[in-house]
């Protein structure tokens, strides 16, 4: 439902640069232009990752909601991201694990990713260039840094910028130059090239690496990871940034490193303009408590959670209860809980809809106050209850109950107006046949037993005045 604006709202987000919070506008009168940084493909997305990219979602179906015009952008760093454990890139190191083409690795993970975001139901953006892809753009981007004397040449025919040239390094991450201690590893070694400690590649030469490297001025070579997002979110959002979205570890130095890298090339000689409206950071996922990672052996995929027969959405159900500013704690006990109040909510809503939907002022008033939930800082734990409020209030109807579900869910993208559609198999159809007849001759010993079997199996039956009915609770 697209709601009649005659005064449109306007979302405000908690901005890291200036920590406080700001409006989201757009700076060209017609979009808004986000960038959200994507994934690096070279293995499957975890349920965290995916928190992280919930958010541009969120921010879209808020906006969208309030009537304004959105693009973003999400790039697929398929080259450049170095392993923070040693000094390779991932996509290379994958490559050699599997032994395959780290181009053919990539795009594997890359429909994955999709197929996560789908089954999130997280927006798609509106285009999602890849680095390898984009390697003119850097080039270009960094002769100019280069001009404007930002960057230098390395005796490795490597690419630097020179740190202590944006004087308003660290401003985003709270990291001061002078602080930063020289011998702290900020991105791979650069063999004695580097002017000052803190300053970082935008190029690296290719040394003895032969795949995914690209001829340019200063030798081949492969880019470095915070020059991509520069390069591609200045050229795929037309020289400006409305909002910026990614994990909150890639404030320092991914963010730091990029705002260096974009505002040269959008401002006026020495002036500092932003090429960068606002900064959203989110916080990280936890699972059961604790650091997601393959040694402690609690990273969750989508995968496992469809694997349970649990409809996903319940992972976006409990991430929408959670405010994206605070660490999160997920668990296998939160998803379960979240898919049969969701179950439960999909049947409400088609018993609520039966004498139709009706627009009220206290349903519409109701509707109001869930998006200026979502429009103050993407409060979703508050617009959340307010949707459990709907469920218990005895003061609204059913049909205002209907209404409100009707107009929410696209903000919320919980699925809430469907049934999860499962085909009965021939063995279910026959089980829950015979537990009628059972019932009908008064065997409910037998009846009983059924009903457990058919729990085992994902069905749920009820005994009402009307008959037998039954749901999935599995799918
Ligand atoms: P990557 O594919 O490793 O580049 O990460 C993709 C996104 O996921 C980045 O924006 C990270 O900040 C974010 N991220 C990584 N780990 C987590 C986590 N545990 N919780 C939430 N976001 C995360
Ligand atoms: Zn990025």
């Amino acid at each position: 439902m697209k709601r009649d604006i005659t005064e449109p709202k306007t979302l405000q987000i908690y901005d890291t640069l200036t920590r406080q919070l700001a409006g989201v506008r757009s700076t060209d009168g017609d979009s808004i232009r986000i960038y959200c940084c994507g994934p690096t493909v070279y293995r499957d997305a975890h349920v965290g990752n995916l928190r992280t990219f919930l958010l541009g979602d969120l921010v879209k179906r808020t906006l969208e909601f309030s009537g304004y015009k959105v693009k973003i952008v999400q790039n697929i760093t398929d080259v450049g991201h170095m392993s923070d454990d040693f000094e390779e890139d991932k996509m290379l190191s994958q490559s050699k694990l599997e032994k395959r083409d780290p181009f053919a690795i990539a795009r594997d993970y890359e429909d994955k990713f999709h197929a996560d975001l789908a089954a999130l139901n997280i927006l798609p953006a509106d285009e999602y260039p890849r680095a390898s892809e984009c390697i003119d753009l850097m080039i270009k981007h960094i002769q100019k840094l280069i001009a404007m004397d930002y960057a230098y040449v390395g005796d490795d025919h490597s690419v630097y910028f020179s740190a202590a040239r944006f004087e308003s390094y660290g401003e985003l991450s709270g990291n001061r130059l002078d602080a930063l201690k020289p011998g702290h590893r900020y991105e791979y070694s650069e063999g004695g090239a580097k002017r000052f400690h803190a300053d970082w590649a935008l190029w690296k030469a290719a040394g003895n690496r032969s795949e995914m490297i690209w001829p340019t001025p200063w030798g081949n070579g492969f880019p470095g990871w915070h020059i991509e997002c520069s390069a591609m979110s200045l050229h795929y959002l037309n020289g400006h940034i409305d909002l910026h979205i990614g994990g909150i570890d890639l404030r320092f130095p991914h963010h730091e490193n990029e705002r260096a890298q974009s505002n040269p090339l959008v401002s006026e000689g020495d002036r500092n303009v932003e090429a960068v409206s606002l900064w959203l950071h989110g916080e990280h996922l936890l699972f059961e408590g604790r650091k997601m990672s393959k040694s402690a052996g609690n990273v969750v995929l989508v995968r496992d959670v469809i694997q349970r027969g649990i409809d996903p959405l319940s992972v976006r159900f409990c991430f929408l209860e959670n405010r994206y500013r605070s660490q999160m704690d997920l668990s296998w006990a939160s998803i379960n809980a979240a898919f049969s109040t969701l179950q439960r909510w999909r049947e409400r809503y088609q018993q609520w809809r039966v004498l139709g939907a009706t627009e009220t002022p206290l349903a519409k008033e109701l509707v109001e106050a869930i998006l200026q939930d979502f429009c103050n800082d993407l409060d979703t734990p508050r617009a959340m209850l307010k949707l459990r409020a709907v469920e218990k209030d005895v003061a609204l109807k059913d049909e205002e109950r209907a209404y409100i579900f009707a107009a929410v869910d696209e903000l919320f993208g919980l699925k809430l107006l469907e049934l999860p559609e499962k085909e009965l198999t021939k063995e279910l159809k026959d089980l829950l046949e015979q537990r009628v007849l059972a019932r009908s001759a008064k065997d409910f010993g037998k009846s009983d037993e059924l009903r457990d079997l058919l729990l085992e199996k994902g069905i749920e039956v009820r005994d009402t005045s009307a008959g037998q009915s039954w749901k999935w609770i599995k799918f």
